[in-house]
C-alpha cells in the first residue's frame, strides 16, 4: 500500500477533524476580514467567526450556489487581488452560462497535491507512462492532472483529446500503461482501435484508466475493466474545487475527499437539512485551504451519500458514494424519480447491448415520456426482426423490474449514436418548460 503523504493520509480521523475545524475557524476569519463579498454575505445572516466553535458549526453558514457565481461574473468572487492570481480556469458551462474560476500559486500546489495522492492511491507513481487525454486548455482536466501525474513522478504524454487514431498509436509505441480521460473517451478509444485491429486488452501496455468528469455506473466499470484487462478508478471534481481532485483507492469504494482540503456535507436538495451519513442527497462542500476562490457551504448539485466505516486501505479521509448524477438531471417519469446512471447501470448489465445509449424525453399530456435508445453490440446485432423484438423487450421489462419505470426501447445498429471525445451528452430534453 503506497501513501504520497503519509503523515496526512493516514492522520486519525479525531485528529482530521480538529485540524479541520481549526481550518475552518481561519477560513471564517479570513474571508470575514478580506472579502468584501463574503463579509456582506455573514453580516446578513449574522455570522461572526466567534460563532465557529467546532467542525459541526459549518452548518449555521450560508450556502454558496452557482447562481453567486454567475451572478459575480467574472472576478467579484475572488478574495485575492489579481496581482496574486497565476491563472484562470472557465467551467465547461454544462448547465449553462460558464463561470471563471482563478488559482493563487498556493492554490496550484494544493491542487498537484490533492492529485499527487490520488494518483498514488491509485497505483500510479515513477515509472508509469500516462497518456492524459483530457481536454487541455480553459478546461481543468487536462492540466490538473498534467501537474499531478508529474508531481508523482510518472512519465506524462499530454494528448488532450481527440486524433484518436494518433493516441491509440502513441499508447503502443510508447507503451503507455494508464490513461486518464472521461470513460466515453476510452470506450470510444477501444472501439477505433478495434476498428485498426488492434486490441486495447492484448495489444497494449494500458493497466490504469483514471476515469470521470462525467456520471458513469459499476457496471460500466467492470466491462471497461473485464475488456480492456485494466483497473479503472472514478475521479471526482469540478471547477470550483480546482478541478478533478478526489479519486478512489485501492478498494473502489467510495471516492476520498481529502479532509485538509475540503469539509463535506449531504444535504436535502430541496430544503438543504444536513443529512446524516448513509442518506442520498446533494454534495456541499467547503473548501478549506483555497485562497483566490474559497467556497463556503457550495452547492455542487451532484448526488451521493457519504460513507462512514474506515476504508480498509487506512486513509480516515471521509469517502462519497458515486456520483448517480446532477440534482437537475434527475428524471421524473411517471412519477419516479430516476438518474441516467441508473438506466446506464440496467442497460450494461444487458450482454447483448453495446456501451452507447440516449436517453429522449418528451412531455406527453402531462407526464414524461422517456425513449431509451441503444446501440446493440456487433456480435448480437442480426437481422432477424424476431430477435431484436425479444431482446427489446426484455430491456424493457428490466428497466420495469429495476427501476420501475415504463420506457420505449429503441436499438439501433453499432456505430449509430454520436461518439465524445470529453464528456458524453445522453440526454436529449424536448420538453419545454
Ligand atoms: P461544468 O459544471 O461546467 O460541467 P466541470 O467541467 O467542472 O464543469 O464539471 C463538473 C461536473 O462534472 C461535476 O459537478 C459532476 O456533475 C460531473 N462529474 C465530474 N466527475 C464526475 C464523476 N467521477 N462522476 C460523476 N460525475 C462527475
Ligand atoms: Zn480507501
Amino acid at each position: 500500500m503506497e501513501y504520497w503523504n503519509p503523515r496526512i493520509e493516514k492522520i486519525p480521523a479525531d485528529e482530521l477533524r480538529k485540524m479541520q475545524y481549526k481550518l475552518l475557524k481561519m477560513l471564517v476569519y479570513r474571508l470575514y476580514n478580506f472579502s468584501p463579498y463574503y463579509r456582506r454575505k455573514f453580516k446578513k445572516h449574522n455570522i461572526t467567526p466567534d460563532d465557529i466553535k467546532n467542525c459541526e458549526d459549518v452548518s449555521k453558514l450560508p450556502f454558496t450556489y452557482k447562481k453567486d457565481l454567475r451572478d459575480n461574473y467574472p472576478d467579484k468572487m475572488f478574495a485575492v487581488p489579481q496581482q496574486e492570481i497565476v491563472r484562470y480556469h472557465v467551467s465547461s458551462g454544462t448547465t449553462g452560462k460558464p463561470t471563471i474560476v482563478a488559482y493563487t500559486q498556493q492554490d496550484i500546489n494544493l491542487w498537484t497535491e490533492s492529485l499527487a495522492r490520488s494518483l498514488t492511491a491509485c497505483g500510479i507513481g515513477r515509472g508509469n507512462i500516462i497518456q492524459i487525454s483530457y481536454g487541455y486548455g480553459l478546461f481543468t482536466g487536462g492540466l490538473g492532472l498534467h501537474y499531478g501525474a508529474e508531481r508523482v513522478g510518472a512519465s506524462v504524454i499530454p494528448t488532450g483529446t481527440g486524433n484518436t487514431e494518433r493516441q491509440i498509436e502513441l499508447m503502443q509505441d510508447m507503451k503507455v500503461n494508464s490513461i486518464a480521460c472521461t470513460p466515453s473517451y476510452l470506450i470510444h478509444m477501444a472501439e477505433k482501435a478495434e476498428n485498426l485491429g488492434i486490441s486495447i486488452k492484448n495489444d497494449t501496455n494500458l493497466k490504469i484508466a483514471i476515469l470521470g468528469a462525467e456520471p458513469w455506473s459499476e457496471k460500466t466499470r467492470q466491462r471497461i475493466e473485464d475488456e480492456l484487462g485494466i483497473d479503472a478508478y472514478d475521479i471526482y471534481g469540478m471547477s470550483e474545487f480546482n478541478g478533478p481532485m478526489f479519486t478512489e483507492c485501492s478498494e473502489k469504494s467510495g471516492i476520498h475527499i481529502w479532509g485538509d482540503h475540503m469539509l463535506v456535507e449531504v444535504v436535502d436538495p430541496k430544503t438543504g437539512e444536513v443529512l446524516e451519513e448513509g442518506e442520498e442527497g446533494e454534495l456541499v462542500v467547503t473548501t478549506l485551504q483555497k485562497e483566490a476562490l474559497p467556497l463556503i457551504r457550495y452547492r455542487t448539485g451532484d448526488i451521493t451519500e457519504l460513507y462512514q466505516d474506515l476504508c480498509e486501505c487506512g486513509r480516515a479521509h471521509q469517502r462519497i458514494a458515486r456520483i448517480k448524477g446532477r440534482a437537475d438531471d434527475m428524471l421524473i417519469i411517471r412519477g419516479i424519480n430516476v438518474f441516467p446512471s441508473q438506466i446506464e447501470y440496467v442497460l450494461m448489465q444487458t450482454r447483448e447491448v453495446g456501451k452507447h445509449f440516449q436517453l429522449v424525453v418528451e412531455r406527453d399530456g402531462a407526464l414524461d415520456k422517456m425513449t431509451v435508445r441503444v446501440e446493440v453490440s456487433t456480435e448480437a446485432f442480426s437481422d432477424k426482426i424476431n430477435d431484436m423484438i425479444a431482446l427489446k423487450n426484455r430491456i424493457k421489462d428490466r428497466l420495469k423490474h429495476f427501476l420501475n419505470i415504463n420506457t420505449e426501447v429503441e436499438l439501433l445498429e453499432p456505430g449509430s449514436l454520436p461518439r465524445f471525445e470529453g464528456k458524453a451528452k445522453r440526454i436529449i430534453d424536448k420538453r419545454e418548460f
